[in-house]
């Protein structure tokens, strides 16, 4: 190890040479020397206070960028040589001239590459009512990192702008810090191949590993993180992760597609962790917001548009999230062009909106009887067998009813197709939309509920 640290450390001065004046070199940074990596931290022995801190002050961000080049590190700390020997059998350091072996906290990983998608960024968000506390939050959260918000809870549907605002996050820390501070962002996708890799390994020694890649992060960002609902061993380990980095002071950024407490089968010790920080929804674009975002991708993406229109065409995209948006502005432009228009006109717009079902399928907002039963499953926690089975208990009935409810407004379908789907008579399907329909009436928490299960479906 210790030949290892003297080699690099050779290679680091080096490179120091060019960016730190003789003298200062040869009065102070000459004077330290590398003693351990500590986790990812390069710990050096510095003679007394004076040298520490004039090198703190003076030369931290030329050593660090010659540190990264030569030892993939960044962070370094020191320790005075009247502590060294306590240190040192602390540490465990009695193999001095010890081999060459690379201290396992250099990984790939830290090579600095920025790994966020740069169009994601706070400048390209467009900020209106509906997001305008999400950003502040977010923005916050970025500019001093583990201070406040933590963690910080993104919830809200899809084509919303989480992904972007993750990412904008990893960006703005990213370029403040080049690198200096590290950054993990995960899908809990990876998370949980992450986990399948590491049980392969062996339970103990895969999670060892599991830790051990998360533990560094100084900022970790979790995307889609209700993935991880039904999957106890992978909520094990990321409750773990969360308090050590939580209880370090690490700041932890969560996205998901709902509320914590509707994260089904999650864990009630993970969900009150994760709302005891900020919890912020992201709502749909309301119709200036719309405009603005319309305007903004026109901008980005170079499009030509005629300008009295988008008024016309935010309003037209009501029910549209943002992701959905760029795709028909998509449509737009590229109908424009195989037109041999230079611009998309007002010709265009009802050309391409008229066709307001192609428009939906093109964007996958169609309605199909799967994606209704999969909501409704989903949302009350019930299987498919139950939801068309003959119990008639509570617990399935009203979901059924709902059911029935939602796919004869949204599938166009006469009740008697129904019914027969249900292995039910006709009369039953009337009494169970009928039943629905007063429902709502009477319930402002019932229609918020089938409100959101109809936004559900549409994606
Ligand atoms: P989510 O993760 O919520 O499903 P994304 O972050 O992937 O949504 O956003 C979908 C698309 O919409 C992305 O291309 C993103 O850049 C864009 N988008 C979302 N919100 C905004 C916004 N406020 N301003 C500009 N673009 C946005
Ligand atoms: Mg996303």
């Amino acid at each position: 190890m210790q030949n290892y640290l003297d080699k690099q450390w050779a290679d680091v001065m080096l490179d120091l040479e060019d960016t730190i004046s003789a003298v200062g070199l040869d009065l102070w940074v000459r004077k330290i020397k590398p003693i351990n990596i500590d986790d990812d931290t390069l710990i050096f022995i510095a003679p007394n206070e004076m040298v520490r801190d004039t090198i703190i002050r003076g030369y931290t961000k030329q050593i660090s960028e010659a540190m990264m080049k030569n030892f993939k590190l960044c962070k370094f700390d020191f320790i005075l040589d009247k502590d060294k020997d306590a240190y040192i059998s602390s540490h465990h350091l009695l193999d001095h001239n010890g081999g060459d072996e690379l201290p396992r906290a250099i990984t790939n990983e830290e090579i600095p590459e920025n790994p966020f998608n740069p169009r994601y960024t706070f400048s390209n968000f467009v900020v209106g009512t509906t997001n305008r506390v999400i950003y502040a939050a977010t923005r916050a959260v970025a500019e001093n990192p583990g201070t406040r918000f933590n963690p910080l809870f993104i919830y809200g549907g899809v084509g919303l702008g989480k992904t972007h605002l993750l990412h904008a996050i990893g960006n703005y820390i990213w370029e403040a810090n080049k690198g200096n501070i590290k950054i993990v962002y995960v899908s809990s996708e990876t998370f949980a191949n992450d986990l399948i890799d590491i049980l392969r390994s062996g339970r103990d020694k895969g999670t060892v590993e599991f830790r051990k890649k998360y533990r560094f992060a100084d900022v970790l960002l979790v995307d889609d993180i209700q993935f991880i609902s039904n999957k106890k061993a992978v909520q094990e380990e990321f409750f773990h992760t969360f308090n050590d980095l939580y209880q370090a002071g690490k700041q932890i950024i969560i996205a998901s597609d709902r509320p914590p407490k509707e994260i089904q089968e999650l864990e009630e010790r993970l969900s009150s962790r994760f709302a005891s920080g900020l919890v912020q929804d992201i709502q749909k674009p309301d119709f200036e917001t719309r405009v603005m975002i319309i305007n903004k991708k026109i901008e980005l993406e170079g499009y030509s548009f005629d300008n009295s229109l988008i008024p016309t065409l935010a309003e037209k995209l009501e029910k549209f999230n943002i992701r959905e948006i760029e795709g028909v502005l998509n449509k737009l432009d590229l109908f424009a062009k195989l037109h041999g228009k230079f611009v998309v006109d007002e010709e265009v717009v009802s050309e391409v909106l008229s066709k307001s079902h192609e428009l939906e399928v093109s964007v996958g907002r169609v309605v199909t009887q799967d994606k209704i039963i999969e909501a409704i499953c989903s949302k009350f926690n019930i299987r498919k067998d139950e939801l068309f089975g003959k119990k008639r208990t509570k617990e399935l009935v009203e979901p059924r009813q709902i059911c029935i409810y939602l796919m004869w407004k949204k599938l166009n379908i006469p009740l008697t197709a129904i019914s027969k789907l249900f292995n039910r008579d006709h009369t039953t399907a009337i009494h169970a939309r009928d039943k629905v329909i007063e429902m709502m009436k009477e319930d402002m928490s019932v229609k918020k509920m089938i409100e959101e299960l109809e936004d559900l479906i549409v994606h």
